[in-house]
């Protein structure tokens, strides 16, 4: 029997655009964030933006919530519909509207895939550097409401650094449209950095205009291997220190680098206790310099080798390795807890030793990679949600890894956002000053708290 609800939505959009039965709305209820699974009442497949604002108007005529969804790889819960309602999912307003080269600019529907973007100004010369690791799936709608970073973070920064202008439907089905192409554009507040990050709770995305930048010219990367971590985190300040600015500067310790192998079988070492994956782009002549500064930091940290990718195929292996570590982690165990903490590089090697002593205090296997240039690590567990007990000591451990970020002058999340599993930080990171101001600016857009409830703000139990 077809409820109400589903009926009317279908009246609206079309019978093709509405998923409600059990099989379809369980593949909905749940992201890349373990142990959080909720399903939503009805599912709708917008393809236009005036399916957005149709769907928008009839949820406010009945009081539903409504919940947006990109490719759903978010790693902190955020398009989990844990109040139901309706899900909104972008992934076929997928059209690419505008590649300007000559003014260095794209204009693209939320639902267009990062790495089909890549491709596509690529083929033109251009770059648009934000690279998640989830890029072959995830969505720029997503990416931009995560600002989400990548393994060139370092050199060229996050989703937010490369956003123009958005237009953003509200929750009462109203849309503006704030920014320009213009590089420089200070009229009235800037709502489109606000916009950034808001993790699907103030607006739904329905354009989105990106800078482009050229393509560089050309690009050196090496493989560095150590028998300490800590040598390696050392390494990552030392470039740094050194003043080079690397496009890639990522970590794996051995435990990642041993599913990764399992995984991809490259033929990475399983005997060492970290390697580092570093990348300098640009003129060659400055890629040249910079390549020697590296090869010396590295070497003045013990590393026990050295090798540069021979030629773009290896190259291009290498970093499908590096994007491949949470796939690897997460087929050894039944549950895999990756989580997102950040802190300034000169005390990544303190950090690296807190999260293995969290571990063997705690009896849980941990491994950790990041972009380590960024200060941004990923320590990830591999245990069995069945396991109520070793659960808890997962959480006792986080705590502490939480803790010492905080202490060390770092962020509980450095990409993967609030969502639903740091909601419970976020006052201690924060304040409860900034969190009431937070909470102040959500009631102003959204009174009836209808947007993407129960994230970023409510505590909930993993
Ligand atoms: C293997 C793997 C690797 C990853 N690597 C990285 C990484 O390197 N860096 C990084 O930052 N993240 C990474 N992530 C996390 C995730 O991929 C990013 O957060 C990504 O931006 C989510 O995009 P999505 O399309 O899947 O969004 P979803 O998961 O569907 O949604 C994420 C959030 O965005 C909101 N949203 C989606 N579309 C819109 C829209 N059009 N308008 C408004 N809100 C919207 C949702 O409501 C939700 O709150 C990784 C995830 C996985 C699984």
């Amino acid at each position: 029997m077809v409820s109400p609800l589903v009926s009317k939505l279908r009246d609206i959009l079309g019978k093709r655009k509405v998923l409600d039965s059990d099989a379809e709305l369980l593949c909905y209820s749940f992201d890349a964030t373990p142990l959080l699974y909720h399903k939503p009442d009805v599912v709708t497949l917008v393809d236009s933006e005036e399916d957005i604002r149709l769907v928008l108007e009839f949820a406010a005529q009945e009081g539903l919530p409504v919940t947006t969804r990109g490719s759903g790889t978010g790693l902190s819960g955020g398009s989990v519909p844990v109040n139901g309602g309706i899900l909104i999912v972008t992934t076929s307003m997928n059209r690419v509207i505008e590649i300007d080269a000559h003014d260095m600019s794209a204009t693209v529907e939320p639902g267009v895939i990062t790495a089909n973007l890549h491709a596509l100004v690529e083929a033109q010369g251009l770059f648009y550097p934000p690279d998640p690791g989830s890029m072959k799936i995830s969505t720029i709608g997503g990416n931009v409401a995560e600002n989400a970073g990548g393994l060139r973070g370092l050199k060229y920064g996050v989703t937010g650094d490369y956003v123009l202008s958005l237009d953003t439907y509200f929750i009462d089905g109203s849309k503006i449209r704030y920014g320009t192409k213009c590089l420089k554009d200070v009229a009235g507040y800037n709502l489109t950095k606000f916009l950034i990050g808001t993790e699907g709770t103030i607006g739904i995305f329905s354009r989105i205009v990106l800078k482009l930048i050229p393509k560089p010219k050309t690009k050196t990367t090496f493989l560095a291997l150590y028998d300490d971590i800590v040598d390696a985190a050392r390494t990552v300040s030392a470039i740094i220190s050194r003043k080079v600015i690397p496009s890639t500067l990522e970590l794996m310790d051995s435990v990642t680098i041993n599913c990764v192998e399992d995984h991809v079988n490259i033929g990475l070492p399983r005997d060492v206790e970290a390697l580092l994956l570093i990348e300098t782009d640009g003129h060659p002549e400055v890629v040249r310099e910079e390549a020697e500064i590296i090869r010396e930091a590295c070497t003045a940290n013990r590393v026990r080798s050295l090798r540069i990718a021979a030629n773009a195929r290896e190259s291009e292996e290498l970093f499908t390795a590096r994007r491949n570590a949470l796939s690897a982690l997460a087929r050894v165990k039944p549950t895999t807890i990756l989580e997102d903490i950040t802190v300034p590089r000169p005390v990544i090697p303190e950090m690296m030793v807190t999260i293995r002593q969290a571990a063997e205090q705690y009896g849980i296997t941990i491994g950790t990679f990041g972009h380590a240039g960024d200060g941004n690590l990923h320590p990830t567990c591999l245990t069995d949600e069945r396991d109520k007990d070793e659960i808890h000591r997962v959480e006792q451990a986080y705590e502490v890894i939480f803790e010492k970020a905080i202490a060390l002058g770092g962020t509980i999340s450095g990409e993967h956002g609030t969502g639903i599993s740091k909601a419970k930080y976020l006052p201690k990171m924060v304040g409860s000053k900034a969190l009431e101001v937070m909470k102040r600016i959500k009631h102003a857009f959204d009174p009836e708290n209808r947007l993407n409830p129960g994230k970023i703000f409510l505590p909930t139990e993993r």
